[in-house]
């Protein structure tokens, strides 16, 4: 019995230990696949917290190492605790930098740089980009775009500058005027800037490797030709490519030493290192920039920021105004310039028209003139700075003011004498003109007198001779009618012989003014000689005439003439004749005279016509 219940204690033990070591089996195996889990858990944690911190990344390689080799857990634990101290210490430092971040600092920046006008757009735009540095690790675009803005506000001036200097070759630049993209360098006077200046700026900008050179060489020639703005586009998009390959081949090689993908992994300082290296100033600058770079490469406390940021605003403000200065005596130079080739070019316009020895001596001047331009040309070319290229044209300037001044003296001296010969010329001829005038009216008084009879006071002979020939040859020319009467006193002599010649004259002047008085102003009268008158009867035909001729002998015959308080019976008699056909003066003359004595004939105190 006993032995029966040892056999079944025995049984039950060894029943129960078998059970129990399958079971601590069973557990062992659970254990085990639970410590690949956790392991693996591990080594895949370690690798994601890897860029935070780089002690930490040291002990979390230490970690995986440790998995990797299959330490004990005794090991790994302590390994683990280390990197929980070290997470802590990471956590605190980042908790401490959070204050002041590279977002903050570029905002900062953004602030208190004072940035030209007309660039808002492309600083909003930039703060979006930093606002969202956090998410997308997009630091190294950031930095590129801050760098550019500061680029552009340095651009903005210059290109202004720039423009003023090439105002002379602005038409032809206007071809291939670029309109940029609005992200680029947007500025208020953006469509008065030509794509090729540009390019050619930014190419002047850029400090690349170089292995670039050949490319941006190839690219700068390429500029010198082209003439279309899809050219430029299409040579911008070439910059462009360039730019990408060497900025990859830079990063690269920054990454070689320490990974700076990684904002957290990456201080304020060195960001504002990078930012300034990348910021191309004027020499002037270097200075102020390697004492700030300086600084940045030291420990910066808190405290300090705000002045330093001062510094570097201060820095950047200086230098554009340094510009802005270069470009306000740059174009107070080019006013002078172009008021003093103005001057010249008026000077030498005026000279062209003066005479012969002039237009010698200014063809002279002129070409001595593009020698200096030409001079000047060349010096533009070669001049390495606006300093030594105002310097080299202001002494060809002078040159030209000093051969100017001596052809303006000639010119002077030449135009004083010709003017003062020109006035006594003109004294000479008023003197010659005011003789010649009074000759003429006394000529004319003269003439005057010479065609009058002193005797009855009407035109004389001399006077019908000439007005005949004007009135016959309108007469050939308008064919209107012309007549001609011829007048006899009769029985003159009788008068003459009974009251005598004194009588005889005042019958004779009485006569002559009874027949004045009594025909056309259009009509002229003549003594043609002795008793006898003669009347030019423009626009009248032989009738008219004879009825003219007719009144004229009442008017005499009716006149009342006394002598001596004694009747003097006093008549006339009258012939009148027409131009027909070929007829000359002479010919109608003679016909009218031999009417005149058929009247005479035919009892006297009559009128007949041819
Ligand atoms: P008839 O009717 O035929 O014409 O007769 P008549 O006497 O008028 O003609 P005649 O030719 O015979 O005489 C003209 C005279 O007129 C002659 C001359 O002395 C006179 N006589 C000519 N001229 C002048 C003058 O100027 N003064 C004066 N008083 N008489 C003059
Ligand atoms: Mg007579
Ligand atoms: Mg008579």
């Amino acid at each position: 019995m006993f032995k029966r219940n040892s056999e079944n204690t025995e049984q039950s033990w060894r029943s129960k230990y078998y059970n129990s070591l399958g079971e601590l089996e069973k557990k062992e195996q659970e254990w085990g696949s639970l410590e690949a889990v956790m392991r693996t858990a591990v080594s895949r944690l370690s690798v994601m917290l890897e860029g935070a911190d780089r002690d930490l990344d040291k002990e979390l390689e230490y970690l995986r190492h440790g998995i990797r080799r299959g330490a004990d857990g005794k090991k790994i634990k302590a390994i683990l605790n280390s990197v929980l101290v070290t997470i802590e210490q990471v956590e605190k430092e980042h908790e401490k930098k959070k204050k002041l971040t590279t977002p903050v600092v570029y905002t900062l920046l953004l602030d208190t740089i004072p940035f030209p006008k007309g660039m808002a757009r492309n600083i909003k735009a930039l703060k979006k980009s930093i606002s969202r540095l956090d998410a997308n690790n997009n630091l190294d675009e950031v930095v590129q775009e801050f760098s550019e803005l500061i680029r552009s506000s340095f651009y903005v001036i210059k290109s202004n500058a720039e423009e003023k200097a090439a105002e002379k070759n602005k038409k032809e630049l206007k071809a291939v005027k670029g309109k940029h993209s609005e992200t680029e360098i947007a500025t208020e006077d953006e469509s008065d800037v030509s794509g090729r200046t540009i390019l050619e700026f930014l190419l002047n900008q850029l400090s690349l490797p170089d292995d670039c050179h050949t490319g941006i060489k190839i690219i700068r020639d390429q500029l010198h030709v082209v003439h279309l703005e899809q050219e430029l586009n299409r040579i911008a998009i070439e910059i462009a490519n360039v730019l990408n390959d060497a900025l990859a081949d830079g990063d690269s090689i920054e990454q070689v030493d320490e990974p700076v993908n990684n904002e957290a992994g990456m201080d304020v300082n060195e960001v504002l290192l990078q930012l300034l290296e990348r910021i191309e100033l004027p020499a002037e600058a270097n200075e102020e920039m390697a004492s700030i770079q300086l600084h940045l490469e030291n420990e910066v406390s808190e405290g300090e920021w705000p002045a330093l940021l001062e510094r570097i605003s201060k820095l950047i403000r200086s230098m554009r105004e340094k510009v802005q200065q270069e470009k306000n005596n740059l174009e107070l130079f080019l006013a002078q310039l172009t008021d003093q080739l103005q001057t010249l070019d008026n000077f030498i316009r005026g000279v062209e028209q003066d005479h012969h020895e002039s237009i010698g001596k200014g063809i002279k001047l002129t070409e001595n003139m593009n020698e200096h331009i030409q001079h000047m040309g060349k010096s533009v070319d070669e001049a390495s700075g606006l300093g030594q290229l105002k310097d080299a044209i202001k002494s060809r300037l002078t040159m030209i003011t000093k051969h100017m001044g001596e052809f303006r003296d000639h010119e002077q001296g030449r135009d004083i004498r010709a003017q003062k010969k020109i006035s006594e010329l003109n004294d000479q001829i008023r003197g010659m003109e005011n003789d010649s005038k009074k000759l003429r009216e006394k000529i004319m008084e003269e003439r005057e007198l010479a065609s009058i009879d002193p005797l009855t006071e009407i035109k004389n002979r001399l006077a019908y001779d000439e007005r005949i020939e004007q009135d016959y040859a309108r007469w050939k020319r308008y064919h209107s009618s012309l007549s001609l009467m011829v007048i006899d006193i009769d029985r003159f002599k009788n008068i003459n012989d009974s009251y005598g010649h004194m009588a005889g004259d005042k019958v004779l002047h009485t006569v002559a003014q009874h027949l004045q008085k009594n025909i056309r102003e259009t009509d002229f009268l003549a003594r043609y000689g002795g008793e006898e008158f003669v009347i030019i009867m423009p626009d009248t035909p032989v009738n008219d005439g004879l009825g003219v001729a007719e009144k004229l002998r009442e008017e005499i015959e009716n006149c009342g003439f006394h002598y001596r308080d004694e009747p003097v019976n006093v008549t006339i008699s009258c012939g009148v004749a027409e131009f027909r056909n070929d007829h000359t003066p002479v010919q109608v003359f003679e016909k009218a005279d031999g009417a005149m004595y058929s009247a005479k004939e035919s009892g006297r105190n009559r009128c007949l016509s041819a």
